[in-house]
């Protein structure tokens, strides 16, 4: 193409716009391999420590939302800005995604150089933004930090740290910054290979469900289970919850696993008509409006009636978005099913949000149930909470019951339910048939 052809725009020019990104003028991630790269293999570079910061705007698609997307521009105008003023002439600032800068620093001299660079970066960029509507932006970056040739010694290899540790960051919380350490890598590949195994459990029919009973206190009559998940993963064996529910709630999966999981235990208690059933639902299966919908689905094709099923909530719910919360709990509220608080004891307790939401029950965490037997302070909370439970009218369930003795003082004081190892540990749906037919041959 000759340079008449091109028109207005040269062909340095065309050139100008493959290497840009056009809101912040900023080298875009292209422009940016080909300078760390450069750098890297430089000869005055070789024998001096080189910097690569990558930063994040934690909160900058919230913004979009709020203040439309000509102010989202002006605040990543504004943030490219204040970066190119942290650092020196010859360092490179780039901006390689939607909402990540990454700066290249050279020749940074030492630790400490590296140190008061993260500072600067820090005050400078978790300031406030004016916008031209007069609202203002509270924007909050989170950082990673990687060095050649402490981390990696190649472009490609040291940008990966960087990312690493930024995840690391932000895995910190908002507007923290982290250093790339070597564990990040195994920790991290550690974490998208479960991510990438979990994908599978789905479709490969990995999961179990396991049933734990919940007794009436005061007679021990069972009646009903908490459904509790496991992953019968082909090499690791049987992983309980803590290793993988985070993951799946980190990447969504948390969604299709959980739909997984109402419909197991409510397909196990249709053939089960005298059981109840519980099942603990995730913060992030409230975040998407489906869920009313899904347990709807759930109980009409089981044919269960709305009354049997329990979901089991923390507090954590409440905290992240009260309003939506309040909403989605009604809707479930609708269907008929009932809601129980679990862990109780153990979050924010803002305690009015008790009488704000529909919650049938209350369950004591298992920690002061625990230690009901040698501290007086438990026993107080336990007895605290039996005396709210009541007075708001909401049934108390204690889990964690281990020992007789702790089953005498929760009779004494008038516990409705209780669950734990005592009564029965989490088994399989077989082992609940026997566990059942066991008793009715007892009684
Ligand atoms: P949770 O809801 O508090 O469940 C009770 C946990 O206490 C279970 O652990 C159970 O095995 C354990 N437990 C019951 N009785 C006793 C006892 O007497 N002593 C002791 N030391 N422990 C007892 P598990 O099955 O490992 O589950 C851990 C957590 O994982 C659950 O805590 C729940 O928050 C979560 N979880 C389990 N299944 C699911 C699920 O299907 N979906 C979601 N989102 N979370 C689940
Ligand atoms: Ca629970
Ligand atoms: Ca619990």
């Amino acid at each position: 193409m000759s340079d008449a052809d091109d028109g207005a725009r040269g062909p340095w020019e065309s050139e100008y716009l493959a290497l840009h990104d056009p809101v912040t003028s900023l080298p875009n991630r292209l422009l940016m391999t080909e300078f760390l790269a450069g750098a890297l293999s430089s000869p005055q570079e070789a024998r001096r420590v080189l910097a690569v910061f990558c930063l994040d705007l934690d909160n900058f698609r919230h913004f979009n939302e709020m203040f439309g997307p000509s102010a989202g521009d002006l605040i990543l105008a504004e943030t490219a800005r204040r970066i190119r003023r942290c650092v020196r002439d010859h360092d490179l600032v780039a901006r390689v995604d939607a909402d990540t800068f990454i700066v290249v620093a050279t020749g940074v001299g030492d630790a400490k150089a590296v140190d008061g660079l993260t500072r600067r970066l820090q005050s400078a960029l978790n300031a406030p933004i004016g916008l031209s509507s007069g609202a203002v932006a509270y924007p909050l970056v989170n950082m990673g930090i990687a060095l050649a040739p402490l981390d990696a010694e190649d472009a490609d290899g040291l940008v990966r740290c960087a990312e690493l540790a930024l995840e690391q960051a932000k895995a910190e919380g908002p507007g923290t910054c982290s250093y790339f350490a070597d564990d990040m890598n195994d920790e991290m590949s550690g974490r998208r290979t479960l991510e990438g195994d979990l994908r599978r459990a789905i479709v490969s029919d990995e999961f179990v469900l396991l049933f734990q009973p919940r007794c009436d206190a005061r007679t021990l009559k069972l009646l009903g289970v908490e459904a509790l998940i496991r992953w019968d993963h082909p090499q690791l064996g049987l992983l309980a919850p803590d290793a993988f529910v985070p993951i799946a709630e980190k990447s969504g999966l948390v969604i299709p696993i959980g739909e997984w999981v109402l419909r197991k235990a409510c397909d196990t208690i249709s053939r089960l008509p005298d059981l109840n059933v519980s099942v603990n639902v995730s913060v992030v299966q409230f975040r998407n409006d489906a869920l009313v919908d899904t347990v709807d689905a759930v109980l009409k094709s089981t044919r269960v009636a709305p009354q049997r099923l329990e979901l089991e909530i923390t507090e954590s719910v409440l905290i992240e978005n009260a309003e939506k919360a309040l909403e989605v709990l009604a809707g479930l509220k609708n269907l008929g099913v009932r809601l129980s608080m679990d862990d109780f004891g153990t979050g924010y307790s803002s305690l009015g949000y008790l009488r704000t939401f529909p919650f049938d029950a209350l369950k004591i965490d298992r920690r002061f149930v625990g230690d009901l037997d040698h501290s007086k302070e438990a026993l107080a909370i336990v007895q605290a909470i039996l005396g709210l439970g009541r007075a708001l009218g909401m049934q108390v369930v204690a889990e964690g019951v281990e020992t007789e003795s702790q089953l005498a003082i929760l009779r004494a004081d008038s516990c409705d339910e209780v669950q734990g190892f005592f009564l029965g540990r989490p088994m399989t749906e077989e082992a609940l048939l026997a566990f059942i037919a066991d008793r009715r041959l007892a009684s």
